[in-house]
């Protein structure tokens, strides 16, 4: 409606920076909502560095300006502070759609608003993507498959999922973003893409945001025992955050809405992750363990035959070699932390 555009009717598509056709590639306004969190600004630095402008949107919920103050000043990025639960206009070519809390700590803080967050957050997005026609990929997860019967998980698995659960505000949240991007792409044309990301670990992560990589690394630098839930045989695969991006941005690109999954297959369980994680940074690290949380997964590990063979994608970097990356950002900061304490 008119009202909502101030009376001025917006072009179908946007051009920005055109070069003449033939000599490179034009440059892409995209906009990456989350992008001050964990994901996001690794997305960021790959768009920017590849000649892009990239607009983040973030709340500041889970995100922090220093994942991206490296940027501050660079003509090709701009930030704003902004809810995705509200509507906003902009003049995009892609919309990367990824604020959201993902840690499980972080998300059932405030369920409702978690659920705002995937429902009225990507009604947004998705309203904004058909309004200007651009691009829309959505970062669903591999939560939508819940505590899964089939294993390993494939796409046309359909999930088995508690909708009256802990947990639900996140993985029935992401089912229902899915559900919307889908309808959109029906019944407006938007061009979507969906990606079911696998836990996915690596530098900027929060260091207290409950997820169990960030937990056992800190905990383990910290001389703490790291705390393992239930009896440690749940199971999980752990994806280095350069290999996600990697996949995120070679999903956009391509010709094909997906849903894809984005995971590492090498699967572990927690204890194992316990050991991988005292053999990299102390050997002398103890554990403990602590009650497991409601509907925990039992196991989780994707099949990615159809991003390799769609998308030419798959990871290349194995936990033992992208956990010490990890480790380098986490001890930089716990120690800049502990500085901090002692001033
Ligand atoms: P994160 O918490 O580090 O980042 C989320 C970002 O979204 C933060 O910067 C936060 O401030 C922002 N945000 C949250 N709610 C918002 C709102 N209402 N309006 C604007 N911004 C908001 O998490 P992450 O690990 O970087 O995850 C990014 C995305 O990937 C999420 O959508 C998550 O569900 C998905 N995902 C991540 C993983 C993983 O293992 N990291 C796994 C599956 C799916
Ligand atoms: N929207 C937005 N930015 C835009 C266009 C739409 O935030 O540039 C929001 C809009 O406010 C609405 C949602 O996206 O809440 C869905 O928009 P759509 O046009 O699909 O639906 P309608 O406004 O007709 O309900
Ligand atoms: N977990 C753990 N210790 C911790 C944090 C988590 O043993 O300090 C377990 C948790 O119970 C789950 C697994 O690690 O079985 C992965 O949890 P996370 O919160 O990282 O992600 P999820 O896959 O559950 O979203």
């Amino acid at each position: 409606p008119a009202s909502r555009n101030n009376g001025f009717e917006y072009p179908k598509r946007s051009f920005f920076g055109r070069v003449p056709a033939g000599i490179e590639r034009r440059r892409l306004r995209i906009v990456v909502s989350g992008g001050a969190g964990f994901v996001g600004s690794h997305l960021v630095d790959k768009l920017i560095a590849r000649g892009d402008e990239v607009i983040v949107i973030d709340n500041f919920f889970t995100g922090r300006k220093e994942n991206l103050v490296h940027l501050f000043g660079n003509p090709k990025f701009e930030l704003i502070r902004h809810d995705v639960v509200e509507p906003i206009l902009l003049e995009v070519d892609q919309i990367y759609h990824l604020a959201c809390p993902a840690s499980p700590v972080h998300y059932k803080y405030n369920p409702v608003k978690t659920i705002k967050t995937n429902v009225m957050g990507t009604l947004n997005m998705l309203g904004l993507a058909k309004r200007v026609g651009a691009k829309f990929l959505l970062t669903s997860t591999s939560e939508v498959y819940g505590d899964p019967l089939e294993h390993p998980q494939k796409e046309t698995y359909w999930g088995h999922v508690n909708p009256i659960g802990e947990r639900s505000c996140y993985d029935e949240g992401k089912r229902t973003a899915e559900t919307l991007a889908m309808d959109y792409h029906r019944g407006a044309g938007v061009e979507v893409r969906i990606a079911r990301i696998f836990n996915t670990y690596g530098p900027r992560m929060c260091l207290d945001d409950g997820r169990v990589v960030s937990n056992f690394v800190a905990q383990a630098i910290r001389k703490q025992p790291m705390t393992v839930y239930g009896d440690g045989k749940q199971t999980r695969s752990f994806q280095y955050v350069s290999d996600l991006v990697d996949g995120l941005v070679a999903l956009m690109e391509g010709e094909h809405v997906g849903p894809f999954n984005l995971g590492n297959p090498g699967e572990f369980t927690m204890l194992e992750l316990a050991e991988v994680v005292k053999e990299t940074i102390d050997s002398s690290a103890t554990i403990e363990f602590k009650p497991n949380t409601a509907d925990d997964p039992h196991k989780r590990k994707p099949d990615i035959s159809k991003a390799k063979e769609l998308l030419n994608w798959e990871p290349k970097i194995s936990l033992r070699e992208g956990l010490p990356l990890m480790v380098r950002d986490f001890r930089n900061r716990i120690m800049n932390e502990d500085e901090g304490k002692q001033l």
